[in-house]
């Protein structure tokens, strides 16, 4: 099949490049010509394992393109794809500014009929506005809307597009609904067939659900510290239960990143403009934050009343979680200027994130190591679970440091370990080590 997508981010991308690696030909159109031109030259302006290899592959072997042109990119299109984003406004509802100008420019192009896909996570009722700006400009020319919501997670988003457990396919016509079958044939998935609210909606619940999950545990974590339980433990015997199963039971920071945050929030404001407060959502993102905070507060106790003032503190992670360079909604963009605010002096490392990192986070210093970081510090925090730093050596990391403090906000380490090698050591839900 011929497809256009609108949009090179993390959900444009990844899905031209996987189309492609499965035998469609695939055109990538973005505003962004420094993005385009990189595209290009083969280099991806996003860190995602294995979506370097693929990309050149499919470039080299033609099915893979990306240009600034839209009009040109959809001349031989038979699916163009909308994979814009769609960020909170301030209220916290979705900002369909993006959409809007891709769905008006699409039908100020259509000459032929076309099928037009949302990828992005939009609120249910988008779907129907898309229909209406594109027909402003094109008049009576036939086209569809269908609504092909993401669920790929940064980090491992190749893996999650090639083997999708499921695809949304949200249709009014047999027509959108047979080329949409078509453009997933290739993958060995469920499709869910449905019309396009309920594919719109089906987003925002799962994403909700899944901070729920996260916040749920939290919660469990603060009692287990309060009790001298261990929530690691209390996870595994909970999701050793098919019904709950075990992913997102992970203590710890909260979740952050470009979707959670800002999917719960717009599903709170969709809730409430179609005459319904959701009630269990805003008490997850109050959960959320409060967890960064309590961090901090753990941190502030480990120095008893001396506090954080003037304390050189390392921090381990940046990105929201390991295997991306994505800052969005990071926690450490909300916990690191509670330390700076405290008086702490940074000094901060990640393996990926920190060229990302700089613009949100200027008042700090960047290491480039995690030694470096850690020379000398007063105290270390640990923010992301990246595999370098499961891997730290422990000795190595104590040598470093001019006191043994380790806070851990992933849950990295056994206490028990950690006391065996001399360290003060904090972390989410399990008995502190002092
Ligand atoms: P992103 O910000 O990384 O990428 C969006 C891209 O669209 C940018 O490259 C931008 O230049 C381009 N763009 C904006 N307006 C344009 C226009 N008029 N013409 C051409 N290109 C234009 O966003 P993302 O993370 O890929 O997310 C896209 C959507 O997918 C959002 O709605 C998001 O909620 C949803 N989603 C994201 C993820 C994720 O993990 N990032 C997962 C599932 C769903």
């Amino acid at each position: 099949m011929n497809i256009c997508i609108v949009g090179t981010g993390y959900v444009g991308l990844v899905s031209g490049v996987c189309f492609s690696e499965v035998g469609h030909n695939v055109t990538c159109v973005d505003q962004d010509d420094k993005k385009i031109a990189q595209l290009i030259a083969g280099r991806s302006p996003i860190y995602e394992p294995g979506i370097e290899e693929l990309l050149v592959r499919n470039q080299n072997n033609e099915r893979l393109r990306f240009t600034t042109n839209l009009e040109g990119a959809m001349e031989k299109a038979d699916i163009v794809i909308i994979a814009v984003g769609t960020p909170a406004e301030s209220d916290g509802s979705a900002n369909l500014s993006f959409i809007e100008s891709v769905a008006r420019e699409i039908g100020h192009h259509l000459t032929s009929y076309k099928l037009v896909v949302t990828k992005s996570t939009v609120p249910v009722g988008t779907g129907q506005k898309i229909k209406s700006w594109i027909q402003e400009q094109c008049g009576k020319m036939a086209f569809d809307v269908a609504s092909n919501p993401e669920f790929l997670r940064e980090g491992s988003a190749i893996y999650d597009t090639m083997h999708m457990e499921r695809a949304v396919l949200g249709v009014e016509s047999e027509k959108a609904k047979e080329l949409l079958i078509e453009l997933h044939q290739p993958f060995d998935t469920r499709l869910v067939i449905t019309d396009l609210a309920t594919a719109e909606m089906s987003k925002y619940a799962a994403n909700a659900f899944l901070a729920t999950k996260i916040s749920f545990i939290n919660e469990v974590a603060n009692v287990c510290e309060q009790l001298d339980a261990d929530v690691t433990k209390v996870a595994e015997v909970m999701g050793l239960d098919p019904r709950i199963g075990s992913a997102f039971l992970g203590a710890g920071i909260g979740y952050g990143g470009s979707c959670f945050p800002k999917d719960t929030q717009a599903f709170i404001q969709m809730g409430q403009s179609a005459g319904y407060a959701l009630k269990i959502v805003p008490e997850v993102e109050k959960v959320n934050f409060e967890q960064r905070k309590r961090l901090v507060m753990k941190a502030k106790q480990a120095f008893g009343l001396e506090g954080l003032r003037g304390k050189r503190i390392a921090v381990l992670g940046l990105a929201f979680k390991p295997n991306t360079d994505d800052m969005r909604a990071a926690p450490a963009r909300d916990i690191i200027p509670m330390l700076t605010s405290l008086g702490a002096d940074v000094r901060a490392y990640d393996p990926i994130a920190m060229q990302a990192a700089i613009s949100y986070l200027p008042h700090i210093t960047f290491a480039s190591s995690w030694q470096e970081a850690t020379r000398d510090a007063d105290a270390v925090i640990i923010l992301t679970d990246w595999n370098e730093f499961k891997e730290l050596n422990l000795q190595e990391l104590k040598n470093q440091l001019a006191s043994p403090i380790v806070i851990d906000g992933r849950n990295l380490f056994e206490p028990q370990l950690m006391k065996s090698h001399g360290f003060y050591y904090d972390s989410v839900g399990r008995i502190k080590i002092e």
